[in-house]
């Protein structure tokens, strides 16, 4: 009987992250490696970029080499107020490293505010050259929780993230 792994013979990986920070004042906003003009930012060691981290984690998910807090832990001062674009792309490097090419992400960010539409393709080409791909290969939406949760409430921002990698 055919067995469901006859899949892997497609070498295909898919990985799927997930992050939250909490929205503060005193701080930056940065999403995407883009920073938004917002009365408050996201709170955490690095620069809490919710949507690098996001997709940081499913990269290595998929290459099953763990999570970005086992990678880049925020106990090292090492990466305090590090630019997370940074961190994804040494996350890629790592997935390569490995033997995987990225051929696709997607993503969602939920934030009640700001708006983030405008800011959209500025994320997916920083992302796209953090990452080393098109941004053709970079999907970026955002959504609302129509004031449901702790997003919609305006105490933080999260962010989710799929991605495809193939055995190169
Ligand atoms: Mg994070």
């Amino acid at each position: 009987m055919a067995s469901d792994a006859s899949a892997n013979h497609l070498s295909l990986r898919t990985g799927i992250g997930y992050d939250a920070h909490r929205l503060v004042e005193g701080r930056t906003l940065i999403i995407g490696g883009v920073h938004i003009p917002y009365e408050k930012g996201l709170m955490g060691h690095s620069d809490a970029d919710v949507l690098s981290h996001a997709i940081a984690d499913a990269l290595l998910s998929a290459a099953r080499l763990g999570d970005i807090g086992q990678h880049f832990p925020d106990t090292d001062a090492a990466y305090e107020g590090a630019d997370s674009l940074m961190l994804l792309a040494e996350a890629a490097k790592k997935v390569r490293a490995a033997g995987f090419c990225v051929v696709d992400v997607d993503s969602i960010i939920v934030a009640q505010a700001p708006k983030l539409t405008p800011y959209r393709d500025q994320m997916r080409e920083n992302l796209a050259r953090a990452l080393n791909v098109p941004a053709e290969a970079i999907g970026v939406k955002a959504t609302t929780t129509e004031h449901m949760g702790f997003e919609g409430r305006g105490e933080g921002i999260s962010a989710f993230a799929t991605c495809l990698l193939t055995q190169s």
